[in-house]
C-alpha cells in the first residue's frame, strides 16, 4: 500500500514539472548499443564469490575485460577481491547492496540499497558506480527514479525494458 501511494505520488510530481511524457531526468535503461564491430559485453553478477578468483584468472588468460555487477555486503564481505577485480582493469558497478526484490520496497529503501552500495565501491576502488542493475531485472518507476538520483544508468538484459517508455 506505501509503494502505491508512492508510485501515485513520484507520477503526480513528475506529471505536474513535466507536463508532457517521457518524464524528464529519468534514465533511459540500456540493454544494447548501436556498433557495427563484433563484439560482446560480459557481465557478471552477484558476487564477489569463492569463484571469482578463478574467473579473473580465466579473463586475464584471455586478455578479456569485464563488468561486474556486485552487491554492497558482498563487497564488503570479499574487499580483497573488489580491489583485485578494480586493478586488473574490470568495470565494477551496483547490484543493490542486499539483492532484494525492490517492487516489494518503498522509494527510500530503493534510494538507500543504491546509495549504501555506491559508497563501498568508492570506499574500495576510489571510483564510482555509472551502471546500475536491478536485482531480478525488476524495476519500475520507483526503482528507475532512485537510480536516475544516483546518477546510475540502469543497465538490463534481455527483455526487461517495458519502461523505455518513461524515460527520455
Ligand atoms: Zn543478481
Amino acid at each position: 500500500m506505501i509503494r502505491l501511494v508512492w508510485v501515485a505520488f513520484i507520477t503526480f510530481v513528475l506529471f505536474f514539472f513535466s507536463g508532457i511524457m517521457p518524464f524528464p531526468g529519468i534514465l533511459r535503461p540500456i540493454s544494447s548499443i548501436q556498433t557495427s564491430d563484433r563484439v560482446v559485453a560480459l557481465t557478471f553478477d552477484d558476487g564477489p564469490s569463492a569463484l571469482t578468483p578463478e574467473l579473473l584468472e580465466i579473463l586475464k588468460k584471455n586478455k578479456i575485460k569485464a563488468t561486474f555487477f556486485v552487491t554492497g555486503e558482498h563487497a564488503l564481505q570479499s574487499p580483497d577481491l573488489i580491489k583485485k577485480i578494480h586493478d586488473e582493469g574490470h568495470e565494477i558497478e551496483n547490484h543493490s547492496y542486499s539483492h532484494p526484490h525492490l517492487l516489494f520496497h518503498g522509494y527510500f529503501f530503493i534510494r538507500t540499497q543504491l546509495m549504501k552500495t555506491q559508497e563501498v565501491i568508492r570506499l574500495l576502488t576510489g571510483e564510482t558506480p555509472r551502471f546500475f542493475r536491478p536485482p531480478y531485472g525488476q524495476s519500475d518507476i520507483l526503482v528507475l527514479e532512485a537510480a536516475s538520483k544516483e546518477k546510475l544508468k540502469p543497465a538490463l538484459v534481455g527483455d526487461r525494458l517495458r519502461l523505455e517508455k518513461y524515460c527520455r
